[in-house]
């Protein structure tokens, strides 16, 4: 395989300048083969400038290694006769002359660099009688025009010819998987939104969009941190796309014996079969990396969510992980195979290729769950390092092999492209925000708001940044964190106004049902909402922070707080529950401000919220936007019931219902498990949107 490798490395040296395409797409590799058949025919044979003690006759040198080198074929007579008329008598006329002018060119002499001393043309001219025999034993070095045989010229012309098919139908299977790994969420949205798409997309989604695909698991952990359970619909997705990715790896061989290059069928196709894999993978990167993109073109091109992209990443990248192993695997039995491992292992190509293999399954384990939780700095650090040596090991992998002449590296280029794209709009993205001084102000015992003045963002529901507090973390200028938008202008109202019963705090906090109205005292001073809510004009962006055990610890009251935001990005889409009848909102603690930009969205909301009795606080400082809500049902140190919420909206009898939800895994999963329970009973139509401040 190695011989195969160098012969595919050196044959590549022939063509003029780095490769602008992908085999089968832009490139070529042995046209036309027949040149290629009669020139490996050829090469091997002793000529008078020959190396004599270099190795054996009949070598098969393929090019500048061997006992002949190029500058010595450049000038043999013979070789160049010999070579010529197997050329005339071989090439049919389907092969223009142009063809066999510019392969002679460059590579008859087995080195684009070096020139034969004459051109096609010439060589033919030379020989005056058609050969009549061919190389004998007896040959010590060619001394005449010969014959070459015809079952060898066959027999190297289909192993080329047979190869480069071998790598068009990979590069077109990677296309293959690029094309719909990208596309099915494209056509996907698109599909759903079609003239009377609809009322189908209505009766699907209870089946395919809610549920979860492990019981009633999506949010919280499957048990032992074994990960989070995807949804049907992500699941189908995932399954599609593995079965696809088998297919492409299994299917459109076709083999040549007896091949020049392979000694055996199994041989032969398992070459084409390591091959294939390596290229799969290598054209599964830039979907992996743009999955997991904030700027993902997937997020303004579908109406599908940031999560469930982040679901999906994580699942292409264990199919793209899979595709290396195999590969790796497939590749060292074919060398034991051909009894060619030793020399391959101490090749530089194979180190880098352990390499990415290496640090692919490293990516595999520590991203999983259990670290995620651990620490996700360290994840995120770590992560971004392994996969910098995955496509680093891959690129050095193909450049000692091949040196950039059969477009490999462009699939590299493509992720690479994507990943600088995503990091170079999120510096514009802050750049244009600008650096900011923000309001820290601690409303609940672990909750803090952060108001940014002066930022204009869209007052739009489902919208996510991510907030940079350098100050705070001078070690990790980079630690950055996402966050639900509020505009700070939705918190403005009268301070008077009322939420109600025991949500006031002074009464009794807990198990109190707020709904209608009530007294609430809020800690908020005068000085505090102007200098927050951004003087006078109140334009900013406000932000409720649960601390937790990392940057959020650091979150205390600060008048000036250096901020900088990378955002506004979506999250949910948020067409469907708008368009609903009503709209039911339930949020679980902070998760409120996921849920409250809705308000301002929909004339018909219900708003229901439950909060520890600790975050009492945060209930009172949410009381102006909150009074503007005419039904909420706002609990302090008690829970929802939100069977009971969804049951009454039916008795109701609203046509479509949406139903957001916003908060701890326990309600989110509960509330996506009872909706998808009601939408397949109907006949109320049931929207659901699940935020869960968790990727
Ligand atoms: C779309 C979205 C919106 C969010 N909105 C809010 C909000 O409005 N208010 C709020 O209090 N919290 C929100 N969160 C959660 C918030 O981002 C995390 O609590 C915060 O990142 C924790 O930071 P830490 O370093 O203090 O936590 P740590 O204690 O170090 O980590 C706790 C957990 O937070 C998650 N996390 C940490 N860093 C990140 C990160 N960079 N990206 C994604 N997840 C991370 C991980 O699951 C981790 O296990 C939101 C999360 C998401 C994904």
């Amino acid at each position: 395989m190695r011989g195969v490798l160098t012969a595919v490395g050196l044959a590549a040296l022939a063509l003029p300048g780095p490769a602008q395409a992908l085999i089968g797409y832009g490139i070529t590799m042995y046209d036309p083969s027949c040149g290629f058949g009669c020139y490996d025919s050829v090469s091997g044979y002793m000529l008078e400038c020959s190396v004599m003690d270099h190795g054996p006759v009949g070598a098969h040198s393929h090019g500048a290694g061997g006992p002949t080198s190029p500058e010595c074929r450049a000038s043999d007579t013979y070789f160049l006769t010999t070579l010529a008329y197997c050329m005339n008598t071989t090439c049919d006329a389907s092969t223009p002359r142009w063809k066999l002018e510019k392969f002679w060119s460059e590579q008859a002499t087995g080195s684009k660099t070096v020139a034969s001393k004459w051109s096609y043309a010439e060589a033919l001219a030379q020989i005056k009688e058609p050969p009549t025999d061919e190389y004998g034993e007896d040959d010590h070095h060619l001394t005449r025009t010969v014959l070459l045989d015809a079952e060898t010229v066959k027999a190297n012309t289909l192993t080329r010819e047979y190869f480069e098919y071998a790598e068009m139908i990979h590069s077109r299977y990677g296309l293959v998987l690029l094309i719909v790994g990208f596309g099915t969420p494209v056509v996907i949205s698109i599909f759903t939104r079609l003239p009377y798409m609809s009322s189908l997309a209505d009766k699907l989604k209870p089946y395919l969009v809610y549920p979860s695909l492990i019981g009633t698991y999506h949010v919280r952990p499957l048990p032992y941190l074994l990960g989070n359970a995807a949804t049907v619909g992500q699941s189908l997705y995932v399954i599609m796309f593995a079965a696809l990715n088998i297919a492409m790896a299994a299917a459109g061989y076709k083999s040549v014996q007896p091949n020049a290059w392979f000694g055996n069928q199994w041989q032969e196709v398992m070459g084409y079969f390591s091959a294939r894999t390596g290229v799969l993978a290598f054209a599964l990167t830039p979907l992996v990396i743009l999955l997991s993109g904030r700027n993902n073109i997937l997020l303004w091109a579908t109406n599908w969510s940031h999560s469930t992209f982040m679901v999906l990443h994580r699942w292409v990248a264990r199919i793209y992980a899979a595709q290396v192993i195999v590969h790796s695997i497939a590749e060292l039995v074919l060398y034991i195979d051909m009894g060619s491992y030793e020399a391959e292992f101490k090749t530089e190509y194979w180190a880098w290729g352990i390499v990415a293999t290496v640090f692919a399954c490293a990516m595999l384990v520590f991203s999983s769950l259990f670290f995620r939780r651990w620490s996700y700095e360290v994840f995120l650090i770590g992560h971004i390092i392994m996969a910098v040596f995955v496509i680093a090991g891959s690129w050095y992998h193909v450049e000692f092999l091949f040196s950039r002449k059969w477009g490999y590296e462009f699939w590299l280029y493509a992720a690479c492209a994507v990943w600088f794209f995503d990091r170079v709009i999120r510096v514009f993205r802050i750049l244009k925000n600008g650096p900011r001084r923000a309001v820290v102000t601690e409303v609940a015992e672990d909750i803090v708001r952060v108001d940014v003045k002066g930022i204009r963002w869209t007052a739009a529901p489902g919208l996510h940044t991510y907030a940079y507090f350098p100050a705070l973390s001078p070690w990790r200028p980079w630690e950055n964190h996402p966050f639900s938008i509020l505009p700070t202008a939705l918190l403005q109202s009268k301070r008077e106004a009322s939420l109600s019963g025991a949500a006031s705090g002074s009464d009794t906090p807990s198990n109190a049902d707020v709904e209608k109205s009530g007294g609430i005292t809020s800690t908020s001073t005068p000085e505090r909402d102007h200098q927050a809510l951004g003087g006078a004009s109140g334009t900013g962006i406000t932000l409720y922070v649960r601390k937790s055990k990392g940057l959020t610890k650091l979150l205390a009251n600060h008048n000036s707080l250096l901020t900088l935001l990378d955002g506004p990005y979506p999250d949910n889409p948020t067409d469907g529950v708008l368009k609903s009848d009503r709209l039911l909102l339930i949020a679980g603690g902070v998760g409120i401000t996921g849920v409250l930009p809705y308000i301002a969205r929909h004339t018909n909301v219900k708003v229901c919220w439950s909060v520890r009795a600790l975050a009492e606080g945060l209930v009172r400082d949410l009381e102006g936007p909150l009074s503007r809500v005419a039904e909420k049902d706002v609990r302090v140190g008690s829970r929802l019931d939100v069977a009971a919420l969804l049951a009454e909206e039916e008795r109701t009898g609203w046509n479509r219902v949406g139903v957001v939800v916003c908060g701890p895994g326990g309600l989110c999963d509960d509330t996506r498990t009872l909706v998808t329970a009601k939408a397949r009973t109907g006949p109320t139509v049931w929207e659901l949107e699940v935020d869960a401040f968790s990727w």
